[in-house]
Formats: structure tokens, sequence, C-alpha cells
């Protein structure tokens, strides 16, 4: 155990929409009962990539006593995903192209949380 940066979910804001789940590129988090949930913490990293997609603002980052985030135990965990068939690529909301090809940011359009690729937000910056 040591104080670092680590995923808080406020059940009480929290609708189980779903969206935080794929991208936690660590697979730490998952939806049971309808309410978002780190499973394990030493699956998440704190980076905090969750944060932005939440229409809710039930996502925040705090500081405090967790187990170290464990690396091996994260990319196993996303291995069982990708096998048992759960999409974790995200998508640009403009042209459809994956994190694969562009690198993707989190933006809000409309009431929603969505992702928006670096090569098309230019042309969304200035119309
Ligand atoms: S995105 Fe927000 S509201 Fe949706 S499941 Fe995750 S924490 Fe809950």
């Amino acid at each position: 155990m040591a104080v670092r940066s680590i995923v808080k979910i406020d059940e009480d804001l929290c609708t189980g929409c779903g969206l935080c789940v794929t991208p936690c590129a660590e697979g730490a988090i998952e939806i049971v009962d309808g309410k978002a949930k780190v499973m394990k913490e030493e699956l998440c990293d704190g980076a905090g990539f969750c944060l932005a997609v939440c229409p809710e603002g039930a996502l925040t980052v705090e500081k405090r006593d967790a187990p170290e985030f464990d690396e091996e135990a994260a990319a196993i965990k996303m291995a069982e995903k990708l096998a048992a068939g759960v999409t974790l690529t995200q998508k640009c909301m403009n042209c459809g192209r994956s994190e694969n090809d562009a690198v993707l940011f989190p933006a809000r359009t409309k009431g929603e949380s969505t992702w928006v690729c670096v090569k098309c937000l230019p042309a969304l910056i200035h119309g």
C-alpha cells in the first residue's frame, strides 16, 4: 500500500451508462448492479482517462492509500476482455477513424460524451 492517485466513483451520481468502461485502458471499471465499480484497485493506474467521458460528473481522481498499480494484472485483464469479444476500440464521432489510426480526445456534444480524432479537431474548432 502507498498513497497514490486512484479513480473514485460517486455511486449517487452514476447512472450505470457504461461510457467509462472502454476508455479505461486497464480494464479496471465494470458495471455491477447498474453502477460503475473499480473492480480491483491494483488495476486502476489513476490516469483518469475515464473522467472526461462521464456525463454525470461521477468520476474523480483522489489521492489515498491503495495497492500499487499492477501492470501485468491489467494486461491480463484486458486480454481476457478482448478474448471475450468486448469492444475496446474508440472511434471518432466525426469521421469514424479508430484510435488505432489517429489520436482521439474525449469531447462533449449535444449532452453526450464522445471522442474526436486529432485530424477532425481543427475543422471542428474553426468550423
Ligand atoms: S460514465 Fe459515469 S455515469 Fe456512466 S457508468 Fe461511468 S461513472 Fe457511471
